[in-house]
């Protein structure tokens, strides 16, 4: 069961997971931004970690919220507000729910998904997170439609935004720093969608 024990447990491997692939997310931003990806979300996901020390999240719509907050005041940047409103959603679409359901991940994925595009006005295919992210809510919708458990759903959610990250190679930038390249920003990945897909991996590799 993905319960708020293994929800946390996601959390701290997210935060892992981020700590890991620092120095590659900041590389990611050196070749197409300002060079601070990593450091933006380790310094957010390390901030998560101490919080955790302290709370302790009732539900899994909880931990997710605590990550928001959390995100929102620590990562600053395009991605902090970016990504705390994408956990903000997801948690909402939690409600107080005690554990995850197909139904309930593909919910999240699509709030949150829909969260960071109401906010940031990228469209699929501008190089940014959302084609990590929308590709995944498309992929969880789809898996929980046709039967999939938890596990499934998350494990599709996570696959559809590793090839979203890898697809964002020949795309031109249309939104954040990397546009101001115009053309130079093609021949790379975007990191928000890298982030994004190792964040998805974290999650789904939580499932039992
Ligand atoms: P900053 O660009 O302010 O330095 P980060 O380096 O932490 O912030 O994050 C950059 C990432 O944020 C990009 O790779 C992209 O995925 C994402 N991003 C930037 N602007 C937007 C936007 N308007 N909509 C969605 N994602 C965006
Ligand atoms: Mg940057
Ligand atoms: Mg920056």
């Amino acid at each position: 069961v993905y319960d708020t024990a293994a929800t946390v447990s996601a959390v701290r491997a997210a935060a892992a997971m981020i700590a890991g692939h620092k120095a590659e997310l900041t590389r990611l931003d050196q070749a197409i931004g300002d060079g601070d990806h990593g450091e933006n979300l380790a310094r957010g996901f390390h901030a998560v970690l101490v919080k955790l020390e302290s709370a302790a999240p009732a539900t899994p719509a909880d931990a997710l919220k605590l990550v928001a907050t959390t995100l929102i005041s620590t990562v600053g940047g395009a991605s902090g507000p970016l990504y705390g409103t994408a956990f903000l959603r997801a948690s909402t679409a939690l409600a107080g729910a005690a554990e995850l359901t197909p139904e309930l991940v593909a919910a999240a994925l699509a709030a949150a998904r829909d969260g960071v595009v109401a906010r940031g006005k990228a469209e699929p295919g501008d190089k940014t997170m959302v084609d990590a992210l929308g590709p995944a809510a498309e992929a969880a919708r789809a898996a929980a439609d046709g039967g999939g458990g938890v596990r499934e759903v998350l494990a599709a959610a996570a696959d559809a935004a590793a090839r979203g990250s890898e697809a964002t190679v020949p795309l031109q930038a249309r939104k954040g720093r990397a546009s101001y390249l115009g053309e130079r920003s093609v021949g790379h990945v975007d990191p928000g969608s890298r982030s994004t897909a190792y964040l998805l991996a974290s999650f789904a590799a939580g499932a039992t």
